[in-house]
């Protein structure tokens, strides 16, 4: 593709994008396609010979369009929010062109200090603590794994990196029931095993039992293991329950435990003054971690990874072979050695020409009106008083189910939900998943999405009501 004929496309591309938004809503959120479906229809063989971009075009447009789960609905409840916006995709657009692989200072000193300044931004947005340096990963299953490689190679003086496990003591490690599974994965990783993670049991607001936790690490020390690793999760993937951190915190103090706090959904509320109070007590924290990718607007991926010690983690993945060596190495960021990949995508745009558009009090504006249509929706909904509340509402995560007073059997109960939550995915209108607490099977409504207003949400209630009185 010549320079020319890539302006004449990128034209098209750019109308195809702004079109997309405009008209996104006559997109079913879910794809509604059989497995195999879009395999079927890609030919078994790449072409010997290049085509035109029309044809390619026109095959995304026809083939895989209809493969795609639409994330920028306004009517997708489901997960937590992957939310791109405008300034964005426009970043990213840039970001894609220059195609910059930003390992070191020196292959784009703008990646580097702007990625700095970025993380500052983020935390003085959030109130995270000034002593804390961040870096932005990918996702917050890397940005976990590295504190936890960090928590390891801290506590074996950097000598299982050097030697591997021979002469290593057996680590524990802790969090409650309620964790994403992103940390047992981790636990696999990091080689600690899984059987030496503790799942803690959680209050009836799911959230973990501080003295529950500190009953395991002292059982775990009699057996002379050594308790390693804790993660507090603010804002639980399930049903956004807020771990006490201060509590937490001052166990991990008292028994010299690596304290990480992963909030990748909750931890963008906190550039609301109001919200703060989740992580009150981060300052005893040794890593944090958050997901602008899920809620600040930011197209995935983009995790602001936080941690106290700089130089643990610099020394936890440094590697200096001679070809990378720089003259600015003592007074720049390779970011590097900051985590586990060596290329890295110039990320910081994104979230530089997204804090810059909407500015602080348009983010906070943003989403202060989604939490003001979470509680709108729960309001509307239990209404009736055949829906139930199945956990607190903290933030804009609404979990509940439909109980009719006549059903006891949780049984009927699981197969009632999960025929409404399907049949709504099905209409292709909305999408929603859910979860199970304590084994209720429940149904989850995420009100996050860039562009959702009010009328997405009492569109979502007709529907849910409709298919109640079915
Ligand atoms: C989404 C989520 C994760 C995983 O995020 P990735 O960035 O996809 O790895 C981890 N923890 C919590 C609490 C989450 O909500």
């Amino acid at each position: 593709m010549n320079i020319s004929n890539f302006r004449k496309y990128a034209h098209q591309v750019a109308d195809w994008m702004a079109d997309y938004y405009e008209h996104i809503e006559q997109y079913p959120v879910l794809a509604q396609v059989k497995p195999k479906e879009i395999y079927e229809q890609i030919p078994e063989n790449p072409p010997q010979r290049g085509e035109s971009f029309e044809s390619i075009f026109a095959d995304f447009q026809q083939v895989i369009m209809k493969g795609m789960t639409h994330w920028q609905h306004p009517s997708f409840f489901a997960y937590f929010n992957a939310n791109a916006s405008p300034p964005s995709v426009l970043a990213e657009m840039l970001i894609a062109t220059m195609g910059a692989q930003c390992m070191i200072w020196q292959t784009s000193p703008s990646a580097a200090e702007l990625e700095e300044r970025m993380m500052e931004w983020l935390a003085q947005m959030c109130e995270i603590p000034a002593d804390f340096h961040g870096v932005i990963q990918d996702t917050a299953s890397t940005a976990t794994l590295c504190a936890l490689l960090c928590a390891r190679e801290r506590y074996t003086n950097y000598q299982i990196n050097e030697k591997g496990f021979a002469n290593s003591p057996r680590f524990t490690a802790y969090c409650s029931e309620e964790t994403h599974s992103s940390i047992e994965k981790d636990i696999k990783i990091a080689g600690l095993g899984k059987e030496n993670l503790r799942k803690i049991p959680t209050d009836e607001a799911f959230a973990m039992l501080p003295e529950q936790l500190e009953e395991a690490i002292k059982k775990d020390l009699a057996l002379g293991l050594t308790p390693l690793f804790v993660t507090a999760t603010i804002g639980s993937t399930s049903s956004t329950a807020i771990d006490p951190l201060r509590k937490i915190g001052e166990v991990c103090k008292k028994y010299q435990i690596w304290l990480h706090v992963d909030a990748a959904y909750a931890g963008n509320a906190m550039i609301l003054p109001e919200k703060r109070y989740m992580i009150d007590g981060v300052e005893l924290a040794d890593s944090y971690l958050f997901n602008p990718h899920k809620w600040l607007l930011t197209n995935f991926d983009c995790t602001a990874f936080y941690v106290k010690d700089k130089g643990n983690l610099i020394r936890t993945f440094e590697i200096l072979p001679e070809y990378l060596k720089t003259k600015n190495d003592q007074v720049v960021n390779n970011y590097r050695d900051w985590g586990i990949q060596l290329g890295r995508r110039f990320r910081a745009l994104k979230l530089w020409f997204v804090l810059r558009t909407y500015g602080v009090e348009g983010l906070q504006n943003i989403l202060r009106t989604h939490l003001q249509l979470a509680n709108y929706f729960a309001e509307q909904l239990f209404k009736n008083p055949d829906f139930e509340l199945i956990a607190p509402i903290s933030l804009n995560l609404v979990c509940f189910r439909y109980k009719p007073a006549h059903v006891q059997d949780e049984q009927v109960l699981e197969v009632i939900n999960k025929k409404i939550m399907d049949n709504l995915n099905a209409s292709g209108k909305v999408f929603l998943t859910h979860t199970k607490l304590r084994g209720i099977f429940t149904l989850r409504v995420v009100i996050g999405q860039t562009f959702v207003n009010q009328s997405h949400v009492d569109n979502l209630l007709a529907l849910i009501n409709a298919q109640i009185e079915k």
